[in-house]
């Protein structure tokens, strides 16, 4: 079994814990086990990197960790609260309150502005739409001016910025973001990763991020990595270089596990 048990940096508590999570997609002979058996715990008040090659999983880890997918095995708590058990309303209810969520291409609605996008959970939530806290998130990422705008009118990072006032509105316990850099220039890759790492040690929130890139993983506390549904390591404080290395060796150890596995 692989188990990791993070250190609180100036978190205040356990935020996500995964005990023994497999998922397996399909049955019988095409079975995949995209899981297996993963234990993890990780403090409010980190920011943790998901790393590993192409269909190790981590797609699976976060949509399994989030509540839109349901392990097939093992137990997951957000919060202390178990999200592998109770009603798909009960856990849709929990998810729109508790978690955040970003993504790489910013799903932002194109018809609405910035601002109505932000909203927007509030809404779907049956709450009354708050402007103020929506002025208040979009000033928190530096788009106070441009509330009215339309997706359309603004960059690619400004959007994601958006996306993330838009995941920080309801203050959620943890955010998970897949690949936020993946379709930004190098500047506004930096500005989102500072956003990040902001809302960790401001708001002490949760944020686990999976990406390809070993400098996006570098502004992370630590580092998970993922071969083969299994996690294979964590690193503290990261840098870029060390991140990339260990990717290099990851790729060498999944190639030798297949080359055994099939002699
Ligand atoms: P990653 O995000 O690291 O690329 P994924 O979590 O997407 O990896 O996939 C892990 C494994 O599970 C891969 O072998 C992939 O082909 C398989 N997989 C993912 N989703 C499905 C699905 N819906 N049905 C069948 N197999 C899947």
């Amino acid at each position: 079994m692989s188990r990791f048990t993070h250190p609180t940096p100036g978190g205040d508590g356990e935020a996500l814990r995964l005990d023994s999570v497999s998922r397996v997609y399909g049955s019988g002979e095409g079975a995949v086990t995209a899981l297996r058996d993963v234990s993890l715990t990780l403090q409010a008040g980190t920011f943790t990197a998901v790393m590993g090659p192409s269909g190790s999983g981590k797609s699976t880890l976060l949509q399994c960790a989030a509540g839109l997918d349901r392990p097939s095995s093992g137990r997951v708590f957000v919060d202390g609260v178990e999200m592998t058990k109770g009603s798909e309303a009960k856990l849709t209810r929990f998810r729109r309150e508790r978690i955040g969520f970003v993504f790489q291409h910013f799903n932002l609605l194109p018809m609405l502005t910035a601002e109505q996008n932000v909203m927007l959970p509030l809404r779907l939530s049956g709450r009354k739409p708050d402007r103020r806290s929506a002025r208040a998130v979009l000033e928190r990422v530096g788009l106070g001016e441009r509330a009215g705008r339309l997706p359309s009118e603004l960059s690619g990072g400004q959007q994601q910025r958006v996306a993330i006032a838009r995941a920080l509105l309801t203050e959620p316990r943890v955010v998970f973001a897949d690949e936020p850099t993946g379709a930004l220039d190098t500047r506004s890759a930096r500005e989102v990763l500072a956003l990040l790492q902001e809302s960790v040690r401001v708001h002490g929130q949760l944020i686990v991020m999976v990406t390809h890139d070993p400098v996006a993983a570098a502004h992370a506390d630590s580092v998970l990595f993922l071969a083969d549904g299994e996690l294979v390591g964590r690193m503290e404080r990261p840098t870029a270089e060390a991140v990339a290395e260990r990717m290099t060796h990851l790729g060498d150890e999944v190639a030798r596990r297949h080359v055994t596995a099939g002699a």
